[in-house]
């Protein structure tokens, strides 16, 4: 069923409005298509908004960093806002006013929490198979020393926003007679051909050769 309704009053979405949704499948669908995230907290020397690689298991959004990182200890001692976004075409309009983007984008608050040692070694896990499933069993794991030095954390989707927009220009009435050209100019990912490392001795294995053909 649609959910209409956001989940808090900083999720409803006022500006645009017509381009909102809250249902928990498209939340998740726009993590899954991500490989980073920006994170928004504070601190003493005010606002910042951070990249940073992000995967999805279940309602929640992990990240990872070094236990030493400014960013990673704020965000459990603070509420966060993580955005994801992708654009997906240009809009072009008789007008510039009505110049537009489409685009997928999710915003998600809450508070950060760090996963206990277990859970960290098995997140770490899937975001390896996020990058590239059947890596795992291929390459070294994480050893303890390295897991030691490792922070994972994760957020609950629980509390998300979407603005989602497709399609050509909304053009005014009295405009429509200009002879402009007006559409929509898309944007897709490219991946292209992976590049082996001059000492790579190893034939590329399934998410390798399929690579460049994933969409
Ligand atoms: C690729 C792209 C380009 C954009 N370009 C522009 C631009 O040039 N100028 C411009 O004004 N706006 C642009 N937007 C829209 C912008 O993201 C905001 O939605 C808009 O500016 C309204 O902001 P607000 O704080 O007034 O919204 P409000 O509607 O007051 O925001 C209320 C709540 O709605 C949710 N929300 C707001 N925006 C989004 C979003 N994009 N995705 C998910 N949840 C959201 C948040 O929870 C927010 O707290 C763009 C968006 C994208 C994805």
């Amino acid at each position: 069923m649609k959910t209409t309704q956001p989940p808090s009053d900083r999720t409803r979405v006022r500006r645009g409005a017509g381009n909102a949704a809250y249902e928990p499948e498209l939340v998740r669908a726009i993590v899954d298509a991500a490989y980073i995230c920006h994170i928004a907290f504070s601190d003493g020397m005010g606002a910042h908004c951070i990249p940073t690689a992000c995967w999805r298991e279940g309602d929640h959004l992990y990240i990872h960093g070094s236990n030493g990182s400014r960013m990673l200890k704020q965000l459990m001692a603070q509420d966060a806002c993580v955005t994801i976004t992708h654009l997906d075409g240009l809009v072009m309009a008789r007008s510039a006013f009505n110049h537009s983007m489409n685009y997928r984008s999710a915003m998600i608050y809450g508070r950060f929490e760090a996963v206990d040692e277990a859970e960290q070694r098995r997140a770490l896990d899937a975001f390896m198979e996020h990058l590239a499933p059947g890596r795992n069993a291929e390459v070294r794991g994480g050893n303890d020393k390295e897991h030691a030095a490792t922070t994972v954390l994760r957020i609950s989707l629980a509390e998300a926003a979407c603005k989602v927009r497709s399609g050509g220009p909304e053009d005014d009435e009295e405009d429509m007679g200009i002879a402009a050209w007006v559409g929509e100019l898309p944007f897709k990912q490219l991946r292209t051909a992976p590049v082996p490392d001059p000492a790579c001795a190893v034939d590329a294995p399934r998410y390798v050769r399929e690579w460049a053909s994933e969409p």
